[in-house]
């Protein structure tokens, strides 16, 4: 797989699965718009170009339409294209339903799914002019299998499903396609709280018997990507160690 002269935009790429999809991309010839808030990317960028990939940072908090519109436009001055979208960047606020605050909810659906419609309608302009793009979006198996305290993350995440397969028939024509990837537990930082026994409990409920690493999810992410994968649209791909079939 190769992405050389592509250019992908890769959301939430300052850590943790973000940042293995953004440094995939960049090792197999892609340049790489790394997205985070501030100048979070910067050290994923500089891990990149010290290995003789090409990236650069882009200062994006995904809630914010202004700033997905500006960034999406700085991309396209810059490089004239925009091949691959990457919708990673994503938060939890895990709290029972009942004490759930609306502030909670509507932080979750604002980073996680409305965000993602923001930076797939900026981008779809100039693919459809390409006549190719690579929509993809990091869901998750909560929003598949649902989970007690993250009513909030789990609508998000069965929110993208929904919201990828309509794009997918939407876009079919102009040789744009639309996929999922759906983690399961994976080791970064927003799993990195749990306890270690609790992480022991969990890996002996995979049936892989492990955690999933940032790079198992990477790997799923070029290969919908490229174009070896093209015929592949509208669907789901769990990368989940089997937790959930
Ligand atoms: P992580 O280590 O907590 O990293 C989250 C990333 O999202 C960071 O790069 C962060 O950037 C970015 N981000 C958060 N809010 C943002 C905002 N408002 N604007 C821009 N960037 C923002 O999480 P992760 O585990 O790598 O998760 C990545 C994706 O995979 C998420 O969508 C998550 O829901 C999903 N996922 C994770 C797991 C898992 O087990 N880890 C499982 C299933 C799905 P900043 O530097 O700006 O904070």
């Amino acid at each position: 797989m190769r992405f050389d002269g592509k250019v992908a935009l890769v959301t939430g790429a300052s850590r943790g699965i973000g940042r293995a999809i953004a440094s995939m991309l960049a090792a197999q010839g892609a340049t790489v718009v790394a997205a985070a808030r501030g100048d979070n990317a910067a050290a994923a960028v500089a891990e990149i170009t010290a290995a003789g990939g090409q990236a650069e940072t882009a200062a994006l908090d995904v809630s914010d339409a202004s700033a997905v519109a500006a960034v999406v436009g700085t991309t396209l001055e810059r490089h004239g294209r925009i091949d691959i979208l990457v919708n990673n960047a994503g938060i939890t606020r895990d709290q029972l339903m009942l004490r759930m605050k609306r502030d909670d909810w509507d932080a979750v659906l604002a980073t996680n799914l409305t965000a993602a419609f923001a930076l797939t309608q900026a981008v779809l302009k100039p693919m459809i002019r390409q006549r190719a793009g690579r929509i993809i979006a990091i869901s998750s198996v909560v929003g598949q299998a649902g989970n007690a305290g993250q009513a909030n993350y789990a609508a998000s995440k069965a929110g993208l499903m929904g919201f990828v397969k309509a794009v997918a028939l939407e876009v079919a024509s102009r040789n744009i396609t639309a996929n999922v990837v759906a983690p399961g537990m994976i080791e970064t930082d927003m799993t990195r709280a749990i306890t270690a026994s609790a992480h022991e409990d969990w890996a002996s409920k995979i049936p892989l018997k492990r955690l999933g690493t940032p790079d198992d999810v990477a790997s799923a992410v070029c290969f919908l990507a490229s174009d070896e994968a093209a015929y592949i649209t509208g669907q789901v791909l769990a990368v989940n160690g089997g937790m959930y079939m």
